[in-house]
C-alpha cells in the first residue's frame, strides 16, 4: 500500500486525550433548534414537564442551548477508558483500491461489545439515572445496538434495564437479544401486550412488524408508570448529540496532531446522533465563521427523512405519547420497508441537525441498499473491518466522493464515521450475497400516508 510515512495507518490518542468536556453545538447556533412542545397546549416543555420522563440532569442538558462545554463526570471518563479513544484510520487500502487522489479517513466506533457508538451516550444516561437514585431505565431498540449498549452500561452501574425491541429485529436478530439478556436486560418484542399503547397498535394492525416509533411509545408508558424508572433514548435528542460529541472532539484532536484539515465530513443518519457528534466541533468552527467544511448526511432511500421529509412539529413515536419535536419527519405513522439498516429506520431526525440542514449548513443524500452493501463488501475486503449496514451508508458516499476526485484529480480529504460492525447483520449480508436484496423506495403516495398523520395546528402547516 502506498503509505505516506508521515501519517500512520491509525492515529491513536492517549487515554489522557479523551475529552474532559462534551461540546454543545447549540451554543454556537444562531438559529437554535426549536424546543420540544406539549402536544395539547403547544407550549414549550419545561424542566418540570420533562421530569417524569427523563432524569433531572439529562433534562437540564436537553434544555441547555447556551453552555458550549459541559464537564464529563470522572466516572463516565473512566468507563470511556475501557474502549476509548477510538482510532482514526487512514483508509490507505481503500484509496489504493479506488485509485483515487482523495485522502480518506474514518473514525471507528465499533471497538466495543455493543458494536457501535451508542455506548458513548448509554453510559452517560445510565450514570445520571444512577446518580439520581433511580432503580432502572426503559428504552426501545431497533436493530439492537442501542439496547445492547444500554444493557452494558446498566450492568456496569447496577441499574435495571427494560428494553422494547422492534419485533422484526427481535425475530431476525436473536443473537443481539441474547447479548442484552447476558448483560441482565429484560427484552420484550414490540408492539407487545404489556402496555396500553402496544395493545392498541396490535388491535389496529395485528401483523405489524413494529417500528422504533411503536417501541418508544411502549418504553415511555412503562417508565412514566413505574416508580423509580425513567426513559432513555439512544438518538435524536439534544442530550444524545451532546454525549456523542466525544466522537468529533477526538477526531478533531487526531487530525490536528498531523495538521490535517478535512474538506468534507460524512456520516450516516438515523436519528442523527453519530453524525451530530462527529460533526459538532467542525460545525462549531463553521458557525463561528472560522472554517468551512462540507458536511454530508447519508440516509437510506427507504426512509428518507431529510431528503423527502417535512420540517414540522411531529410526534417522536407512533403512539403519540411523546412531546412534539420540530424536525425533518416522514410522519410518526410511517413504517419503512424492511431495510436491513435497522438503526436508520426512524421517521424523524435530530432537531439540531434538522435546523442546521434547514439553514443550509449541511447536505443530505439518500442511497439504495444494494449500493450500500456493494460498498460494504468492498470496504470489508480491503480494510478488513466488517461494517454495520448503517455505517456502510457513509462508506458508500465516501467512495462516491473519492471516485469524483479520481475524475477531477482533486486531492480532497474525506472523513467519515464508521459507526459500527456488522457481525449481527449477516442475514442481510446473506441476502446481498444471494442476490436477493431489493431496493424499496417509497412512492409519493406511500409517503403521503405518513404525512397525513402529522398534527396540524396554526404554524404547523405542511
Ligand atoms: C444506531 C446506529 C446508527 C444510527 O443512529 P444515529 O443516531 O443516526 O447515529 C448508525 N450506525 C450504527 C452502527 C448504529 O448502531
Amino acid at each position: 500500500m502506498a503509505q505516506n510515512e508521515k501519517i500512520p495507518y491509525k492515529i491513536y490518542l492517549s487515554e489522557e486525550e479523551i475529552p474532559r468536556q462534551w461540546y454543545n453545538v447549540r451554543a454556537d447556533m444562531k438559529n437554535k433548534p426549536a424546543p420540544l412542545i406539549n402536544p395539547g397546549t403547544h407550549e414549550p416543555m419545561s424542566a418540570a414537564d420533562l421530569a417524569p420522563v427523563f432524569c433531572d440532569e439529562l433534562v437540564a442538558q436537553e434544555l441547555d442551548n447556551d453552555t458550549a462545554y459541559i464537564d464529563i463526570p470522572q466516572e463516565i471518563r473512566d468507563f470511556y477508558k475501557m474502549y476509548r479513544p477510538s482510532p482514526l484510520v487512514r483508509a490507505y487500502c481503500l484509496e489504493e483500491k479506488l485509485d483515487t487522489p482523495a485522502k480518506i479517513y474514518y473514525k471507528f466506533e465499533g471497538n466495543n461489545t455493543s458494536g457501535s457508538h451508542k455506548l458513548n451516550s448509554a453510559i452517560a444516561q445510565a450514570y445520571y439515572a444512577k446518580k439520581q437514585g433511580l432503580k432502572g431505565v426503559t428504552t426501545e431498540t431497533g436493530a439492537g445496538q442501542w439496547g445492547t449498549a444500554l444493557s452494558m452500561a446498566c450492568a456496569y452501574l447496577g441499574l435495571d434495564c427494560k428494553v422494547y425491541m422492534v419485533k422484526c429485529s427481535y425475530e431476525q436478530k436473536p443473537f443481539r437479544r441474547e447479548v442484552m439478556r447476558t448483560y441482565g436486560a429484560q427484552v420484550t418484542p414490540s408492539p407487545s401486550d404489556t402496555t396500553q399503547v402496544g395493545r392498541k397498535i396490535l388491535a389496529e394492525n395485528p401483523d405489524t412488524t413494529g417500528s422504533l416509533g411503536c417501541a418508544i411509545s411502549e418504553a415511555v408508558e412503562v417508565a412514566v408508570g413505574t416508580e423509580g424508572y425513567r426513559y432513555v433514548l439512544g438518538s435524536v435528542l439534544n442530550q444524545v448529540l451532546l454525549h456523542q460529541s466525544v466522537i468529533g472532539l477526538e477526531t478533531k484532536a487526531a487530525l490536528d496532531k498531523y495538521g490535517i484539515v478535512p474538506d468534507m465530513i460524512i456520516g450516516c443518519a438515523g436519528g442523527g446522533s453519530n453524525l451530530g457528534g462527529l460533526v459538532s466541533p467542525f460545525m462549531g468552527e463553521k458557525l463561528r465563521g472560522e472554517r468551512d467544511y462540507r458536511i454530508i448526511a447519508v440516509e437510506p432511500a427507504s426512509c428518507p427523512s431529510f431528503t423527502r421529509g417535512k420540517f414540522v412539529y411531529d410526534f417522536c413515536d407512533t403512539g403519540m405519547v411523546t412531546p412534539l419535536a420540530k424536525m425533518y419527519t416522514l410522519g410518526s405513522g410511517f413504517i419503512p420497508s424492511a431495510n436491513h439498516a435497522g438503526g436508520l429506520r426512524y421517521h424523524g431526525m435530530s432537531p439540531i441537525l434538522s435546523q442546521l440542514y434547514h439553514d443550509g449548513l449541511m447536505e443530505a443524500v439518500s442511497v439504495e441498499q444494494t449500493a450500500v452493501f456493494e460498498a460494504a463488501e468492498m470496504f470489508a475486503r480491503v480494510e478488513g473491518i466488517l461494517p454495520a449496514p448503517e455505517s456502510s451508508h457513509a462508506i458508500r458516499v465516501a467512495i462516491d466522493e473519492a471516485l469524483k476526485c479520481k475524475q477531477t484529480g482533486e486531492e480532497k480529504t474525506i472523513v467519515f464515521g464508521l459507526t459500527g460492525t456488522g457481525y449481527f447483520d449477516l442475514v442481510a449480508y446473506e441476502k446481498y450475497n444471494n442476490g436477493e436484496m431489493d431496493d424499496h423506495i417509497p412512492t409519493d403516495e406511500e409517503l403521503a400516508v405518513g404525512f397525513a398523520g402529522i398534527p396540524r395546528f396554526e404554524g404547523n402547516e405542511i
